[in-house]
């Protein structure tokens, strides 16, 4: 999370001041409830306490329910972090000795982006909603030198300066959603390298292979804290690795095409290829492909994935020379003997993936996932 600073337009300051003088006065009552509790009870109220109270207020008060929530939540942290059995009233009279600056709460159900626009100038500007009581609302326009359409907003705290200036403080996940490449991108799912791309990038996880070692020793010594440790540790690192190699291959593209990946049937079997292809994080991949294309409106196709490993990229031919079945898969480079062109073979692959989705697309075939026996979802162990 983080935190994004925007400026209020000034034509909100009469209605702002109105509003957090209600917050102000129900800050005030529930300082002095939990006072008052304190003194009769020798025992402090949780926010959660407080909301009992306070419940069914936000109507004459004109706060939406999750601002007073708010309100009581942090009147609750504030009290035990300054360790007071009593808070400083709160005042925004003007011509009281100790003002205090202004302050609205508003939680993610509250809030709404409306739109952002460019206005003249450099600044963009953004229209947020805000929810108050009984359908009522406080739209409010801002500069906004973020640009909020790319962000998922998860709090606002309308906040003032002591030179009367109001801030929106939004707190947002901390990466913005990023628009999609312009580039299309086909990908081959392979134990070797967990994915080769037509472009030959390639993602390599092997986690489980690289600690197997240190694994092995944990366990002989029976050192179970250990052996959890290693295993988070590989189960983080292979989501790290893939979660960096799949947000590239959305910036960098408008389409990513994959394979079916049906032919990995050996999955079920209790080979040694079992737990690699586990390790490969194929179900993983797809899955954070899936939803970072949606996110970004990059589209995303899954493709039939036959012959890809056999047909020559460049011509199209399938011929004696390729690899073919189980017997091949240490086969990682061939030459075409029809035309002659050398392929690595996660790569040809690839391209072929990526050719049969770009043919897909042209002609409009639909094409359903689940034709075959075995599919992705069934990897994940
Ligand atoms: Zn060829």
């Amino acid at each position: 999370m983080k935190t994004l600073k925007l400026r209020i337009k000034d034509k909100h300051v009469n209605q702002l001041n109105k509003i957090a003088g209600s917050v102000n006065y129900a800050w005030n009552y529930v300082n002095a409830l939990s006072f008052e509790h304190l003194k009769r009870t020798d025992k402090f109220f949780s926010g959660y306490e407080l909301n009992e109270y306070i419940k069914g207020s936000g109507e004459y008060l004109g706060l939406h329910s999750q601002s007073l929530q708010a309100i009581n939540e942090t009147h609750a942290k504030s009290r035990k972090q300054f360790k007071k059995a009593k808070l400083n009233w709160r005042t925004n009279r003007p011509d009281a000795k100790r003002k205090s600056l202004g302050w609205i709460p508003f939680k993610k159900s509250a809030i709404k982006h409306i739109a952002t626009r460019q206005s003249g100038g450099l600044c963009l500007k953004s229209t947020i909603q805000l929810s108050l009581s009984k359908g009522q609302k406080l739209i409010i326009d801002v500069f906004d030198s973020y640009n909020l359409s790319l962000y998922q907003i998860n709090t606002l705290e309308i906040v003032q300066d002591s030179r009367n200036r109001w801030y929106a403080c939004i707190t947002v996940k901390e990466y913005p959603k990023q628009p999609c490449g312009t580039d299309s991108v086909g990908i081959d799912l392979g134990l070797t390298e967990s994915a080769t791309t037509s472009n030959g990038d390639k993602l390599t996880i092997k986690q489980t292979q690289k600690w197997a070692n240190t694994l092995a020793i944990a366990q002989r010594a029976n050192n179970k804290k250990r052996v959890k440790a290693i295993h988070a540790k590989i189960k983080n690192t292979r989501q790290d690795l893939i979660h960096k190699f799949t947000t590239q291959l959305v910036k960098d593209n408008a389409l990513i095409v994959v394979g079916d990946v049906k032919s990995r049937s050996f999955t079920n079997k209790k080979t040694k290829l079992a737990k690699s292809t586990y390790d490969a994080g194929w179900f993983e991949f797809k899955r954070q492909l899936e939803y970072k294309c949606k996110h970004a409106g990059c589209q995303f196709e899954i493709v039939n994935e036959s012959y890809t490993t056999q047909t020559c990229s460049h011509c199209r031919k399938i011929s004696d020379s390729s690899p073919k079945g189980r017997a091949s898969l240490g086969i990682r480079g061939w030459i075409c003997a029809k035309c002659g062109r050398w392929h690595n073979r996660d790569i040809n692959a690839a391209k072929n993936i990526l050719a049969v989705g770009l043919d897909r697309l042209a002609v409009g075939i639909p094409f359903r996932e689940g034709g075959s026996q075995i599919n992705i979802d069934d990897c994940q162990g």
